[in-house]
């Protein structure tokens, strides 16, 4: 931490008196101290953001009026300041919230400032003044005038009256568009009918709640609680076949909206003066060109080749052992053979293993980590909760208080559903601590009432990693060297990374213990770890396939024909190729949401892969390690490019290796 500090003093001398935080800061810091998470009634709720509202548009209208300074930057730090504090209650509010007129209030004040945060983000006045500031010397500062004002000029900001007007229109219309395809995706379930016989191999509960029809035949949906057992456990392959065709032509419909999204986004593309959206869309990211994703896409590809075919022909095998007419691993064939596999070879009982984890230990056992890796202290907090459910910590670090988090880990009515972490507030030197909640749904209690499923405990410690990196990357001279402004395609990985500690013995044997105190045996966790990656290189084949339709939709107007496109797209990385008679980007939600994106998902995948590389060599608990990684990739939030910090840690560039061998560890046989 020494280092660190040292580090800022250097780079504070620098920055010009004007611009450190003043009289003016102060008085935003206090305004934004207490966060407004428990209020008493709704119409506490929206008062409490027609605040902050009021505020943001003060200093809106101030910076308007203002002319381009050194402190240009610093007052617009503050505004996003204040509307990131107004959306984090807003949000608590909205996922945690006694009653729904609460929860509505936190949803419409999350609307509301939405609203203004579009309005800042198309202010030409604003844009002019940031682009009339001096450049600063401090190069954090430097990096957010420069990203904030290159997010204006994507955004249209910078063109003249008629054409920011074209572009309003072409949002508009994207956004109209995107959200028509999200919804005839959800609204597209379809069914098919199936003879109860053709039901074998499914579980029991299944087979029990969805009993026939007059019709004697029992109906099947494209419900994910039904595609995915279906696949998996039905051995008819004609079953299959047909639940695979009927969910892979949901919503033909969207053929349409699909052509005008996607022409859509190539028209805004090139009014911005880009050759195509994909080139438009990574600019601000790691991967910051198409073709460097494609490169990397290659990479990946050629990694996974060897293993991945070597799965493809021991599932051949597999299906041809019970079946000598299968001639092909067909798309409906894979996850019911793969199944196959990891029941026989790699048999891991989900029930055995869940023994071993009640929720009140696997808590425990993820402070215990935290504190032997980081060396801090995790302990009570005395502060107002939205709920009896919800707890409240502070991380001590040298007898000093370094941040404070909330845990709401467990299920209520009407409660947020999924898990995640909001937060609260990032941290400024000298100013501001970090405090953030994290939000999930796990069982509660002990042996008796509290027993989570390996999965569960794994996203635990993934959504814990993303709370520990609002914590330690507290110390920041701006509100927006926060680490939610880091590249976006780096975000996942910090918490990748750390899902690996829930498959270490060592780890695990802190706190895995069943209800007589018996520790979980180290056998058991060595079978988990056999069966933990097998299947993983064709899977991985697949997300190169859905990486590169994701990115060839956006690499020019839309295609004549969007399902010829899919197949082009997709069979050049992924196997087994793609079936006639579907037309799966109709229902490929993603193309809204992540456009030209999807590879985000292996990126991280290999980032993370590479950071736990270093400590795999240096160990586990190793806490000299574990110091460097909080040091040179947590501490510096998003004050510097995602590539330094990994640079910096790994003493190299990142490399593909350590995921091409954990690829190809996937295809080795089990027991
Ligand atoms: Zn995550």
């Amino acid at each position: 931490m020494r280092l660190q500090l040292l580090a800022f003093a250097a780079i504070l001398g620098a920055v010009p008196v004007e611009a450190a935080p003043d009289g003016a800061s102060k008085a935003v810091d206090a305004f934004v101290a207490t966060p407004a998470l428990t209020p008493a009634s709704a119409a506490e709720a929206k008062a409490s953001c027609d605040s902050y509202l009021d505020r943001a548009a003060a200093l809106q209208a101030a910076l308007e009026k203002q002319p381009g300074t050194a402190l240009t930057l610093r007052r617009y730090d503050e505004l996003m300041l204040v509307l990131n504090a107004a959306l984090f209650d807003a949000s608590i509010v909205d996922q945690t919230g006694a009653t729904a007129e609460l929860r509505d209030a936190g949803r419409a004040c999350q609307a509301a400032v939405g609203n203004r945060q579009t309005a800042i983000s198309l202010s030409r006045p604003i844009y002019d003044r940031l682009k009339a500031a001096p450049v600063p010397g401090d190069p954090v500062a430097r990096r957010i005038l420069t990203r904030t004002l290159e997010g204006y000029e994507r955004a249209g900001v910078a063109g003249d009256a008629a054409a920011r007007a074209r572009i309003t229109a072409l949002q508009e219309k994207i956004t109209a568009d995107g959200l028509t395809f999200d919804s005839n995706i959800a609204n597209g379930r379809k069914t098919i009918t199936a003879k109860p016989a053709e039901l074998a191999g499914l579980p029991a509960d299944f087979i029990k709640a969805r009993p026939p029809g007059a019709d004697g035949l029992v109906t099947i949906s494209t419900d994910y609680p039904d595609v995915g057992p279906v696949m998996n456990y039905a051995k008819s392959d004609d079953l299959r076949r047909r639940l695979l065709i009927t969910n892979n032509n949901r919503a033909p419909e969207n053929d349409a909206v699909l052509t005008s999204l996607l022409n859509g986004r190539d028209a805004l593309a090139h009014e911005l003066g880009r050759p195509d959206y994909a080139a438009l869309i990574l600019e601000d990211k790691m991967l910051d060109t198409p073709a460097k994703v494609r490169a990397m896409l290659d990479d990946v590809a050629t990694a996974a080749t060897g293993a991945s075919d070597r799965d493809f022909a021991r599932m051949l095998a597999r299906l041809q052992k019970t079946d000598p007419s299968v001639q092909a691993l067909t798309p409906w064939r894979t996850a019911y053979a793969r199944t196959l596999i990891r029941a026989e070879d790699y048999a891991v009982d989900p029930q055995e293993v869940r023994r071993y984890f009640a929720y009140d230990n696997v808590q425990k056992g993820i402070f215990r980590l935290t504190e032997d890796l980081f060396g801090v202290q995790i302990r009570p907090w005395a502060t107002k909760l939205w709920s009896p459910d919800a707890q409240a910590f502070e991380i001590v670090e040298k007898g000093e208080v370094i941040g404070r988090f909330y845990l709401d880990t467990h299920p209520r009515p009407g409660k947020y559903n999924h898990a995640n972490v909001v937060p609260i507030r990032f941290g400024l030197t000298g100013r501001a601590l970090p405090v953030a909640a994290l939000v999930t749904n796990f069982p509660s209690g002990g042996h008796d009432t509290g027993l989570m499923e390996h999965r569960d405990v794994e996203t635990f410690l993934h959504e814990f990693g993303h709370l520990l990196h609002v914590m330690f990357s507290g110390r920041q001279d701006w509100h927006q060297a926060n680490m939610a402004n880091l590249e976006w395609d780096f975000i996942e990985a910090p918490s990748q990374m750390l899902e690996n500690w829930v498959w270490d013995y060592d780890t695990l044997k802190l706190f895995a213990v069943d209800a007589d105190g018996k520790v979980i045996p180290k056998e058991l966790v060595e079978k988990m770890n056999r069966a933990r990656f097998f299947g993983d290189a064709l899977s991985a084949r697949s997300g190169l396939g859905l990486s590169n339709v994701s990115l060839s939709y956006h690499s020019g107007s839309a295609p004549a024909d969007l399902t010829a496109a899919y197949r082009t797209a997709w069979d050049r990385y992924a196997i087994p190729p793609m079936m006639d008679g579907i037309s799966p980007q109709n229902s490929f939600g993603h193309l809204n949401g992540y456009s030209a994106i999807y590879y985000t998902y292996t990126w991280s995948k290999i980032i993370a892969t590479d950071l736990f590389s270093l400590f795999q060599a240096q160990g586990l608990r190793d806490p000299a390690t574990a110091a460097r990684y909080r040091q040179q990739v947590l501490a510096p939030g998003g004050s510097k490019p995602a590539a330094e910090l990994v640079q910096d840690f790994l003493g190299r560039p990142l490399s593909l290796e350590a995921y091409r061998k954990q690829l190809e560890q996937g295809s080795t046989p089990g027991s």
